[in-house]
């Protein structure tokens, strides 16, 4: 175990929240030789009895090993937290959440500081984390070269997935999943609201809400095609006129069952837009365009 331990890259990870300390079990149950600090020193407890290592400051932790790994809770707070830290030769690579603009400016940062800057964006809750076969994933984006580096440590608390040089663009992957996960939860929080009334069992709802938006779900491919080939009648199948002549058949229905439309409206409202820019054979692809600023 020993042998395996001096083998394997020694991590220092700073912050030990739900996601931290989650990352910190991985690693340590690989065989890692872990470093760890947290502003609040009580958490560090569970880590030491594991076998990993406290430092009493983020400093000192950042001096333990070449990888430094860090999930806090905003930007902020890495800034915080690194402030008296010297990062020359560091590989540092950042998991706290964060928008694309601040991982840029953070990876300049830590350049500024002669380290080298690997963001990461990830895409699990904690239980996810250490479990092959859970789904959960890090986007990562910097240096290439990190990543290659570190890509076998990195994969132990997730699986990685590398989306190019740009700092920016884990993060900016990050947040457009969650924010069609947002659109799908708006859907199926109206879907829910419409039943709710009803003598109609939310639980037997449930999974043909959960199989449609399965089904539904490779529309995507198809709007990224479209995108991509600018043409937006390609393989349509329902057409933009049709679906907005049927707006009214779910705004009345949500009337008669009691329920605000106003998840609903602000798309329904594009899909016009685009319609009276005469756009009717088209898919729903042009709304896309109608959000660009
Ligand atoms: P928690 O709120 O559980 O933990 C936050 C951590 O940040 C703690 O270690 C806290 O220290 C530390 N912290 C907060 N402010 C500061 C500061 N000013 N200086 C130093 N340390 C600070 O959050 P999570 O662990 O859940 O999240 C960490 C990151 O992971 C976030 O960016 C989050 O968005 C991301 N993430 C979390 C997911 C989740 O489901 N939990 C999912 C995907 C990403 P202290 O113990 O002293 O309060």
């Amino acid at each position: 175990m020993e042998k395996e331990a001096l083998e394997k890259t020694s991590v220092t990870l700073l912050g030990l929240g739900a996601m931290g300390g989650a990352l910190a079990r991985a690693w340590l149950t690989a065989g890692h030789r872990l470093t760890v600090w947290n502003r609040t020193p009580a958490r560090t407890a569970s880590v030491v009895a594991e076998g990993g290592r406290a430092a009493d400051s983020a400093a000192e932790a950042v001096a333990a090993n070449t990888l430094v790994v860090v999930c806090l809770l905003d930007d902020a707070s890495v800034g915080e937290a690194l402030a008296d830290a010297d990062l020359t030769g560091r590989d540092l690579v950042n998991l706290t959440t964060s928008t694309p603009a601040q991982a840029r400016a953070r990876a300049e940062w830590a350049r500024e500081r002669g380290a080298r800057y690997l963001d990461g964006g990830i895409m699990a809750v904690p239980p996810m984390i250490g479990v092959p076969g859970s789904g959960g994933y890090v986007f990562y984006s910097g240096s290439g070269e990190l990543f290659e580096r570190y890509r076998e440590t990195l994969a132990v608390p997730a699986g990685t997935t590398y989306v190019g040089e740009d700092p920016g663009f884990a993060a900016l992957h990050d947040v457009a999943l969650l924010s069609a996960m947002y659109g799908m939860f708006a859907g199926a929080a109206h879907a829910f609201a419409l039943i709710r009334k009803e003598d109609i069992d939310p639980t037997a709802f449930a999974p043909l809400l959960a199989d449609w938006l399965v089904a539904m779900a490779p529309a995507v491919h198809q709007t990224a095609d479209q995108l991509r080939s600018g043409d937006y009648t390609k393989g349509v199948v329902s057409n933009l006129a049709m679906q907005v002549a049927g707006t009214p058949t779910f705004l009345d229905t949500a009337e008669q069952q009691g329920v605000s439309p106003e998840l609903l409206t602000p798309y329904f409202a594009l899909m016009r837009r685009r319609l009276t820019e005469g756009s009717g054979d088209e898919d729903l692809t042009g709304v896309i365009d109608l959000l660009r600023r």
